[in-house]
């Protein structure tokens, strides 16, 4: 990102002369003397933007005015953007983080002025030496202060890169996770099985609820959901650190790196009978819902590529379910 600016911005840290539509909206917050929050950067990013968009005519309809606008006429667009459905065109998530990394490159550009600012009355200073012992102390009290300004905008600047860094973090681990059940989703799943360490020896099992549609039809989806979220819950303790991922509907996917089927077997027949053990009862309407059982089909997952090993899981969850449920089945060893 190019980003020049003038040391005497009136605008504070704003790199006034700095280009593209994130600034001019930045700049436009400043004009108009509103606070630098995501939800005004949104309307302001519209109005650079999106010119003939209602939000940004409302605001253009305000200026014309001759007025200022204020924090209750961006509140007021707002709510009638969001209310109109369509106008929410970004999202709130983006806003900010777009927000938070123009800030970000706004202050490390300010310190980059300020630093190079310095630099040039360092050289100043030098020549002006000669003037007397007064002038010295006066050139290096100005050099200390103008030292500590850039230490403050950088030690600002490392603090938004470390927020802007967690926000990242959360919302690429959020693609990645189950809302209803907090493990990882089908995604999640695949990105940790590509990035398995062992090269031989894993497996990987396809885990199905059995006659799920059942407890939905006797005790509504809202139980259901909750059922789903318990079996969840109760693999993820049962399984310790191997991948649990729930894999669509009322299946879940175990990744077991660097464990041989065999092992495989006996660490997932474990996670079977606890799970069978258990009696289910919904604490809502404290309506007793029995047993909750699974299937459970078992692969080797080393030298074979994801969706093959997956879909011999499944061929033997198939198997499973055919003998009777409730039951690990597990191909043998170069099973097609
Ligand atoms: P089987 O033992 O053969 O697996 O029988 P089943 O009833 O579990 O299998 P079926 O495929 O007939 O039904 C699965 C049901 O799971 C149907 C679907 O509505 C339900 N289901 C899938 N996802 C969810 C969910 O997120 N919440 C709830 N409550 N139900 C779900
Ligand atoms: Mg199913
Ligand atoms: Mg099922």
């Amino acid at each position: 990102m190019v980003v020049r600016t003038k040391s005497t911005s009136p605008a504070g840290s704003l790199a006034e002369a700095a280009t593209g539509p994130g600034y001019e909206a930045l700049r436009f917050l400043s004009e108009q003397r509103l606070d630098h929050n995501p939800v005004n950067f949104a309307l302001a990013w519209r109005c650079k933007t999106d010119r003939h968009s209602v939000p940004a005519m409302a605001v253009d309809a305000i200026l014309m005015e001759g007025r200022r606008l204020v924090q209750a006429d961006v509140d007021l667009i707002t709510a009638a953007a969001k209310s109109n459905g369509g106008a929410a065109a970004t999202e709130p998530g983006h806003d900010a983080l777009r927000h938070q990394t123009l800030r970000l490159a706004d202050i490390a550009a300010h310190a980059a002025s300020r630093s190079s600012d310095f630099g040039r009355d360092l050289s100043a200073g030098l020549f002006q030496l000669s003037g007397g012992p007064s002038s010295v102390e006066q050139i290096v009290k100005a050099m200390v202060q103008r030292n500590y300004d850039i230490q403050t905008q950088l030690n600002a600047a490392s603090s938004e890169i470390e927020e802007l860094r967690q926000q990242v973090e959360i919302s690429r681990d959020d693609a990645h996770r189950d809302a209803l059940t907090g493990l990882l989703n089908r995604r999640g799943a695949r990105r940790e099985m590509s990035a398995r360490r062992s090269s031989r020896n894993s497996s990987v099992a396809l885990c199905d609820v059995d006659h799920f549609k059942q407890v939905n039809d006797t005790f509504g989806h809202g139980v259901g959901d909750r059922v789903l979220k318990a079996v969840g819950a109760c693999l993820s303790q049962s399984l310790g650190s191997h991948t649990l991922a729930r894999w669509g509907g009322e299946e879940f996917l175990v990744f077991l790196d660097g464990v041989t089927v065999a092992h495989a077997v006996e660490i997932l027949e474990h996670a079977r009978s606890n799970l069978a053990d258990r009696t289910f009862r919904d604490r809502q309407t404290d309506k007793l819902i029995g047993s909750v059982t699974i299937s459970i089909g078992v692969a080797p997952f080393g030298g074979t590529k994801q969706d093959m090993a997956i879909e011999a899981a499944d061929r033997m969850l198939y198997e499973a379910k055919r003998g009777g449920r409730n039951r690990v089945i597990a191909a043998v060893a170069g099973t097609r």
